[in-house]
């Protein structure tokens, strides 16, 4: 893949990573929960916090923060 606004090869990059993490982190609750057998506390908190994460995330490119993998870039502006 190679940014079209800078030419910059190499892998884009989750933005923001804190909201991956948080995402990741909050599976190891529900997850712990059930490997020992008790009702999954935190599964629909998990949950919300995955279908945000999967609007909210992003990939974009580490040299000039241009989205990656958005077809209209120019109509995400925030
Ligand atoms: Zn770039």
């Amino acid at each position: 893949m190679r940014c079209t606004r800078c030419g910059y090869r190499g892998k884009p990059r989750p933005e923001p990573l804190w909201l991956l993490l948080v995402t990741v982190g909050i599976w190891i609750v529900p997850l712990a929960f059930l490997a020992f057998g008790y009702w999954p506390f935190l599964l629909l908190p998990a949950i919300a916090v995955t279908v945000w994460a999967v609007f909210a995330i992003h990939l974009q490119c580490p040299a000039c923060g241009a989205p990656r993998g958005a077809k209209n870039s120019a109509s995400r502006t925030r």
